[in-house]
């Protein structure tokens, strides 16, 4: 496409509720062969929900739990520490590892919330739980499985209409979060949309891996994401987009920053970037 043709793209684009980095971001964009989506914040809305909490003493874990995702920004560190309505208990030694979990010291006891995967690679032994479509956070106390906090999200509503957009152009869309299958399993069973695939259990960088896959024999891949997990991928793909109430970090990652939280958007951009840079030549 020609410089004037490419302007043109950009300030249509802007006008529409996304900024572009770049304009040559744009014509990459419109020639996507393949759409990579996050999950959580993504695809769903984010706003999530304790369903259940699991374990002997339900009060004390959630209070554990709680205080120490309060340092944390993740969007199960929110809804856990929003729906606790006591007060927190001291907290020190805190970390958080993306894709995984938080540790640290809360009222003298070593606390981990967290993937079963987390919790099992630092020795920790978890019971058999049977799958049932949440997210779950996993709690360990003093090394020892101590509980699970399980989660729901709701679907973005735009959600379906952008992967049949997609579905309709040829475009190829995949799922990929580091939450559980069954989370995973069961959202792509509500969205309903054929060939739409998924990957799950993945840590930030196997999302970055997962696109360098997608890359293979000069593919455009396009990551949409909102979180720190997600900033790796985004910068290793062709199109890097955010959703501009996601992240500072995935925002700093990506190529195009969605100004209203409606992915609606994907959409439109696609068509007008089509459109504009295949008329002006
Ligand atoms: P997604 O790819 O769905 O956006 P993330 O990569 O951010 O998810 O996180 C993957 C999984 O890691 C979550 O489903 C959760 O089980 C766990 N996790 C990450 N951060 C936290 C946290 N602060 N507290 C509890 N669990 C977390
Ligand atoms: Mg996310």
């Amino acid at each position: 496409a020609t410089p004037l043709a490419i302007l043109i793209a950009t300030s249509k684009i802007t006008r529409l509720g996304a900024v572009a980095k770049s304009g040559d971001i744009i014509e990459r964009y419109s020639k996507a062969d393949v759409f990579l989506f996050d999950k959580t914040g993504t695809i769903t809305q984010g706003a999530l929900k304790i369903e259940d909490i699991i374990a002997e003493d339900k009060t004390r874990l959630h209070a554990l739990a709680a205080s120490l995702e309060r340092n944390s920004s993740h969007l199960i560190a929110k809804a856990i520490t929003s729906a606790y309505q006591d007060d927190f208990l001291s907290v020190s030694d805190f970390s958080e590892i993306p894709g995984k979990g938080v540790t640290g010291v809360v009222d003298g006891q070593s606390v981990m919330v967290g993937t079963k995967v987390f919790l099992t690679e630092s020795g920790v032994t978890l019971p058999q739980v049977p799958d049932t479509g949440h997210t779950v956070a996993c709690v360990a106390v003093d090394g020892k499985y101590a509980g699970m906090i399980a989660l729901s999200d709701s679907i973005k509503e735009s959600a379906a209409d952008v992967l049949k957009y997609l579905s309709g152009k040829g475009i190829k869309a995949v799922i990929i979060t580091g939450d559980n299958r069954s989370a995973a399993e069961k959202l792509v069973e509500k969205l309903g949309i054929k060939g739409l695939e998924f990957v799950s259990d993945v840590t930030p960088f196997q999302k970055a891996d997962i696109v360098k896959h997608y890359q293979k024999d000069n593919k455009i891949c396009v990551m949409v994401g909102d979180g720190i997990n997600d900033a790796p991928a985004l910068t290793t793909a062709d199109v890097g987009v955010a959703i501009g109430q996601g992240t500072d970090i995935a925002i700093e990652s990506s190529d195009i920053v969605l100004m209203r939280d409606e992915l609606g958007l994907l959409t439109t951009l696609h068509q007008t970037s089509v459109k504009t840079l295949r008329v002006i030549k």
